[in-house]
């Protein structure tokens, strides 16, 4: 977006005003990349939207100098121009519960002692000076917090399983391999924050008795990629990773693994054999990575936000983070908030908030002046919901009973110019391309579902087809081998509950 451009003019604006007191930094995402270039003038936080070259002189006056002579020409509308408000009043921001992503946008990622001001290794600190790794597990089981990269599986328990595995040889691993469409959940928190979640693996890794980690991260993240290894080599600087961490006796190392584009290696079978220098293909479990994971030894498996919690938890203890979500669903989670909505990109809300406030507060409503008409959560694992499922609470159990999921986080908006067998048939694509071929009802089923789709939309759909289609599905969903087949039929499996009539109309009416 030229930003560099930006950063350059800002620095160039200041000095040649002889200003010395402002200083220029850049960070992550603040979550509104939409409307990107953006800048924040702190402490005032002023933020300003879709900035360019020749606004730059105006910022400086009017915010940095204080030039109350200057007019302001930026104005604040942030559909069809360009921002100038205060950052907290924004409503994409001013209604989010911003844990994970307090950070990002606000400290500089590549400058460790930035995290360090903001109680980073605090968390670290606490659990491995004062805690012993059983206490760790128990907090962490105490918090109830769920994994957020899809099914939700409590995170303590699944630490606790992989602790009492047998072995003296234990690894943790970070999964950053985001490749749902609409989804960048995990990219921002990785480019925005990355120690947060080096501190939650090393967390992880005390409890679980582990002394080498991998954060898998997809090759399409070169700038997450560089500000992993600039915050694991200042984290190694300050003795922070690596041997007798902060004088404990623990000893952790951290490597990066970049994977080669294949969706099916966010499935946790699949990424461990692709770390191993293999074909990243899922096998059969039991055994789980508990037991039998990295090169044959217990291993645990957390997505990248699961991970950024953990320091959150440890600092400020279980009963802070638990006044926050449902009785179930504790904490928050982040959310990728794309498609036709007014306001797009990252939002962190409480687990329980409604669909409708966060499309319609935070998101600022449906784009152009359209109608509602679902909400794609979840990715190509999840559902469609419509309007009436709008109130519905947030949660891991809710979403699975309206037949969609939290998933990692994509929350796509549809808008009434969106044919949703159109949509089933985008996602189904999506996994039917993916799908890596190891099993045969995923492999030849989700290619018989795509075919019937393709002809239901060229209008050559047959009366059966619908009863078909539904058969199919639910075999795939009982009989494929990992949760890429397993899932793969939800898209469909929605629209065919919520929007059968567009199916029927397609087939019957010949449109
Ligand atoms: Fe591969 Fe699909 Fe079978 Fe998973 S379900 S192993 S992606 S063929």
């Amino acid at each position: 977006s030229g930003s560099q451009t930006l950063i350059d003019l800002l620095r160039e604006g200041l000095a040649e005003r002889g200003i010395h007191t402002a200083d220029v930094r850049s960070t992550g995402c603040h979550g509104f990349c939409e409307q990107g270039p953006t800048v924040i003038i702190e402490p005032d936080k002023t933020f300003y939207t879709k900035v360019k070259a020749e606004d730059i002189s105006e910022i400086i006056e009017k915010d940095i100098i204080r030039d109350e002579k200057v007019e302001r020409l930026l104005y604040e509308d942030p559909v069809s121009g360009k921002l100038a408000a205060n950052f907290e009043t924004v409503n994409l921001f001013a209604k989010q519960k911003r844990i994970i992503l307090d950070n990002c946008g606000k400290i500089d990622p590549e400058e460790i002692s930035h995290y360090l001001a903001k109680d980073g290794y605090k968390g670290l600190a606490k659990a491995i000076q004062t805690m012993s790794p059983d206490e760790v597990v128990e907090e962490v089981k105490k918090s109830g917090l769920r994994g957020r990269g899809g099914a939700g599986f409590p995170t303590g328990l699944k630490w606790s399983l992989c602790r009492q595995s047998e072995g003296t040889k234990k690894y943790v691993i970070c999964n950053a391999d985001e490749g749902d469409p609409g989804a960048f959940m995990d990219r921002g928190v990785l480019e925005g924050d990355p120690h947060a979640v080096i501190e939650g693996m090393l967390i992880g890794a005390y409890a679980i008795g582990a002394d080498e980690g991998y954060i898998y991260c997809r090759a399409e993240y070169p700038l997450a990629i560089d500000r992993l290894k600039t915050a694991i080599a200042q984290a190694e600087e300050n003795g922070l990773l690596g041997n007798n961490i902060l004088n404990s006796g623990f000893n952790f190392k951290l490597k990066i693994k970049a994977g080669a584009g294949a969706f099916v290696c966010g499935e946790e079978t699949a990424l461990i054999v692709s770390i191993e220098g293999k074909r990243g293909m899922p096998t059969v479990r039991p055994p789980y990575p508990a037991v039998k994971g990295l090169w044959g030894k217990p291993t645990n498996i957390n997505n990248v936000e699961t991970w950024a919690n953990v320091p959150y938890i440890l600092r400020n203890g279980t009963d802070w983070y638990t006044q926050f979500g449902t009785e179930k669903s504790k904490g928050t989670k982040i959310f990728a908030l794309t498609g036709k909505v007014n306001n797009t990109g990252l939002v962190e809300v409480p687990m329980g908030i409604t669909l409708r406030d966060i499309i319609f507060d935070i998101g600022g409503g449906i784009k152009d002046g359209n109608q509602f008409k679902a909400v794609q959560i979840g990715g190509p694992s999840g559902g469609c919901l419509p309007e009436e499922m709008l109130d519905i609470e947030v949660d891991y159990d809710n979403l699975t009973a309206a037949g969609a999921m939290v998933g990692s986080g994509g929350l796509v908006i549809l808008d009434n110019t969106t044919c949703m067998v159109d949509i089933a048939r985008f996602f189904l694509s999506f996994t039917q391309k993916e799908s890596c071929g190891k099993c045969t009802p995923c492999r030849e089923g989700t290619k018989r579902l795509l075919e019937i789709l393709v002809r239901i939309t060229k209008g050559e759909g047959q009366a059966e087809d619908l009863n078909t289609l539904e058969n199919l599905a639910k075999v795939i969903k009982r009989t494929s081998l990992c949760g890429l087949g397993q899932t793969a039929p939800n898209p469909l499996l929605a629209t065919l509950r919520y929007f059968r009539h567009e199916y029927e109309a397609h087939i019957f009416e010949k449109r």
